[in-house]
């Protein structure tokens, strides 16, 4: 018989219980699968013994809908859901989205813009005393202060704006298991101050002491505060370089962030999970579908019903996502039992037809990677083990990983698995097994791969491997296909109005893909989502790493342009690429861009180089000028 985790009162009782001991409360509708963080989170709780319920969704405007499965005797814990509201409510045009995949009924509407704020008001609304946390990629990601591109201003820590009692920040078993198991033991939730991976507010004088005996900085950092980042972007920078590079090593120091007459304290990130943890977790007893109340599809669930996670964690760095400030630059990997179990239990599914459309995680090459080197990670401060260059103390036998998709393939029942999570192809360099049990088994006729742009500056901002390494990979790509006789094909993604790329660098970007014979049918506009490098450069107009001033295309016919260029074939396009050519001063491309010149002609592409880096020393000199650390 299915179980699900109560959400109704009556479920309540079914299960002989008078009260619950911590209710959750969803911007998503209620899919029970690991994939999902709230139903995650609650098996977990459930696995240690405590009565858990969820309300998914909620009607927001009264304080009814969150008193539905009554006061919970220890807390509430409170997420926006699996995307930023703000994200999933608009585009990147800061136009309302009319659907939400997360929803059934793909209906938008379900849930408010800055759900975590609005959730955690009207459960204070409903019960004053009950201790709200805060967590989810939304409370995470927005933990310090921090730019909000659909008001266009810095906006407090999260936890200042929602007064909930507690944030959680990142993976959350270690610390929400912790809390909860405190409140249970009698703490109050205002003593407790000492939990990896959350921040707290305490009032300024606090931590007086502590400031004092840590002259040397070893166990406390302090970071611009509110009122300074609003005021001076420079600032802003610094601080998004020292929180991001405390948070994205194997930090054990507290950073503090004053706002006004109060402090935002975030301890220290809590500790990766063991592969035994892993698996634990991914062992718990999900019934691997939405609440049988749901009447319409939800397609979330769609998408991710046949895919499976091995692992979290990103040591990319790529500077537009913020994975890593999330999951953490360590792997956190299950191992291939834990993997080939789910997989059985998926074959067994009535609705399964053989094919697993994903295995993998935020990038799908790292699964089984780790530092090769612990003494220097406990020190490392580099945001990304690949960038500029792979690491020599990276670890990067690609054995496990192959083995790993073997036996998944193995598994009776399974006709094809892909591969669908996106690669890192420097680092497939290194790994020849990898790729050919990519190539050879795990692409469904089309790879993608996100290389994002070419132009060196704009990839070098973005912390991307550029050109040279991807062309690479096409040709080992194309060689293989050929070699084992499969038409496949790689298609590329790409971002255009990023910040540090102009219009020069699309025409570049542009020129170079009709050289390698593609032609893009969707091209992402740069969103400034909180939390990631991208959004600090979006902000402040400068690279916080160097301190060099960016240029930023903000306007809506700047970036219109910039898409436009790697469009060019599109009809809908050609009168935005004839003004982009125009304003450049290079309508002679006009013949190879819109009038089927198959070969570029000598000269075009050189001239469009050179105008690329001619733009990219006058930000460069633009940068000595501007106010830096
Ligand atoms: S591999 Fe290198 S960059 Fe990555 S954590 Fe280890 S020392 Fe740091």
């Amino acid at each position: 018989m299915m179980q699900f985790i109560p959400i109704t009162r009556e479920d309540v009782s079914k299960r002989g219980w008078s009260e619950l001991d911590v209710i959750f409360i969803s911007g998503d509708a209620y899919i029970d699968h690991p994939a999902f963080g709230v139903p995650l989170l609650a098996r977990w709780l459930e696995k240690h013994g405590f009565r858990v319920g969820i309300i998914a969704q909620p009607d927001w405007r009264t304080k009814d809908a969150f008193m539905a499965l009554g006061r919970p005797r220890l807390c509430f814990a409170v997420s926006a859901g699996a995307m930023d509201s703000m994200v999933a409510h608009y585009t990147p045009a800061r136009k309302l989205r009319h659907d939400d995949a997360y929803t059934p009924g793909n209906r938008h509407g379900a849930r408010p813009n800055r759900a975590t704020i609005i959730y955690t008001s009207r459960l204070k609304e409903a019960y004053r005393d009950v201790p709200v946390i805060i967590g989810g990629i939304e409370a995470s990601l927005r933990r310090f202060a921090h730019y909000d591109f659909w008001e266009d201003k810095v906006r407090r820590s999260i936890l200042f704006d929602a007064k909930a009692d507690l944030l959680i920040y990142g993976m959350a078993e270690r610390p929400l298991l912790e809390v909860v198991q405190r409140l249970h033991a009698g703490e109050r939730i205002q003593d407790i101050r000492d939990v990896r991976g959350t921040c707290r507010v305490a009032r300024t004088g606090e931590l007086e002491d502590e400031r004092k005996n840590d002259a040397a900085g070893t166990s406390v950092v302090e970071i611009p505060s509110y009122e300074t980042v609003c005021a001076d972007r420079a600032e802003f920078a610094e601080a998004f370089r020292l929180f991001s590079s405390e948070h994205n090593s194997g930090s054990s120091r507290m950073i503090i962030q004053p706002h006004a007459d109060r402090l935002l304290i975030a301890a220290p990130p809590a500790l990766p999970l063991s592969e035994a943890e892993m698996d634990a977790v991914y062992a718990l007893p999900f019934e691997k579908a939405p609440h049988p109340s749901y009447r319409e599809p939800i397609p979330a669930w769609e998408q991710i019903k046949t895919s499976i996670t091995s692992h979290r964690g990103c040591f990319g760095g790529c500077a537009f996502c913020a994975i890593a400030l999330h999951q953490g630059k360590t792997i956190q990997s299950r191992s291939e039992d834990s993997i080939a179990s789910e997989v059985r239990d998926l074959v067994d599914k009535s609705w399964f037809r053989g094919s697993i459309s994903d295995v993998g995680g935020p990038t799908a090459n790292m699964y089984g990677l780790s530092c090769g080197n612990p003494e220097a990670q406990r020190s490392c401060r580099r945001a990304s083990c690949l960038f500029p260059a792979i690491c020599r103390n990276l670890a990067s036998d690609d054995r496990r990983a192959v083995r790993m998709l073997r036996r998944v393939r193995g598994v009776d029942g399974v006709k094809h698995v892909a591969v669908s999570s996106g690669v890192r192809y420097d680092l497939m360099e290194r790994q020849a097994g990898y790729f050919q049990e990519l190539v050879g088994h795990h692409v469904s006729g089309l790879l993608k791969v996100a290389p994002e742009h070419f132009a060196e500056h704009v990839t070098a901002l973005m912390r991307k491997p550029g050109q040279k390494s991807f062309e690479s990979f096409l040709r080992r790509f194309r060689e293989e296909s050929d070699r084992i006789g499969k038409r496949q094909q790689i298609v590329p993604y790409l971002i255009s109005g990023h910040p540090g790329c102009t219009l020069a660098d699309m025409l570049e970007l542009a020129l170079t893909l009709k050289g390698l014979g593609f032609q893009v049918e969707q091209v992402q506009d740069f969103t400034p989502t909180p939390g990631s490098l991208s959004t600090c450069m979006f902000y402040t107009g400068l690279d916080p790493d160097t301190g060099n001033a960016v240029h930023v295309p903000r306007s809506d016919r700047e970036k219109g342009l910039q898409k436009a260029l790697l469009l060019w074939h599109q009809p809908a396009e050609r009168n935005k690429v004839l003004e982009a050519l125009r304003e450049l001063g290079r309508e002679e491309v006009a013949a190879v861009l819109l009038g089927g010149v198959k070969r570029i002609p000598d000269g075009i592409k050189e001239k469009t180089d050179a105008a690329a880096r001619r733009n990219q020393r006058g930000d460069r000199q633009k940068g000595a000028t501007s106010k830096h650390r």
